[in-house]
């Protein structure tokens, strides 16, 4: 299996909008991973993840087919074992985004792996972010939001920390950390 390089920090803190640029400047491949949330608008089973019922999430978990798993503001999300060893062929590491405890259970199991905490520059940012997203609505705004108090405080388990203040210089420092990583 190639090395992983895991992408946590808190939603809507900008971790897809990074995530994008590292794999197009490095070429690396991710994981599209398993949830039991609905689709969002625009969404496609495959593409953004494998979307599953809680039923067959569960059995796939029993199977032990996940790498790592979590509940997550009222759904299960995993990455998926078979995805990950897909897209190891050839590749210098497979790229997750993922929250923290399935961030925290990685960290656990393999010790090569490379992990990565996107942190807002502040609270306010985090909260107009998500917001400005549009992608959820004030009820899941707010869960999100109390994740994110808790998601905060576990910064320095990870062995960066990037703060997401403007996305052209983070995304410049996350290429910079992980290419000198993957070295
Ligand atoms: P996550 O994947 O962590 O949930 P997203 O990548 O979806 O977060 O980003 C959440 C929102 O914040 C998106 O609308 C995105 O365009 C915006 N965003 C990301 N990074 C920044 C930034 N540095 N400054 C301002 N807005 C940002
Ligand atoms: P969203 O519902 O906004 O797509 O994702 C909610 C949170 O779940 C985000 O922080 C996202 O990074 C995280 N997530 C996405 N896929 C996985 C996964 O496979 N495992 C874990 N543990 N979290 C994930």
């Amino acid at each position: 299996m190639a090395r992983l390089v895991v992408i946590t920090g808190p939603s809507g803190v900008g971790k897809g909008t990074l995530k994008r640029g590292l794999l197009s400047e490095l070429s690396l491949p991710e994981s599209i991973s398993a949830t039991t949330r609905l689709p969002r608008q625009g969404e496609t089973d495959g593409t953004e993840y494998h979307f599953l019922t809680r039923v067959e999430f569960e059995q796939r978990r029993d199977s032990d087919d996940f790498l790592e798993s979590a509940e997550y503001a009222g759904n299960l999300y995993g990455t998926l074992r078979s995805e990950v060893e897909a897209r190891s062929d050839g590749a210098k590491a497979v790229v997750l985004e993922i929250e923290t405890r399935g961030a925290e259970q990685i960290r656990d199991r393999d010790p090569d792996a490379i992990l990565i905490f996107i942190a807002p520059p502040n609270s306010a940012e985090l909260r107009k972010r998500l917001e400005g997203r549009g992608t959820d609505d004030p009820e899941q705004i707010a869960v999100r939001l109390a994740e994110a108090e808790r998601e905060l405080t576990l910064r320095d388990e990870f062995d960066t920390v990037i703060v997401n203040d403007d996305v052209a210089r983070a995304t410049a420092e996350l290429v910079t950390q992980v290419r000198s990583r993957l070295d």
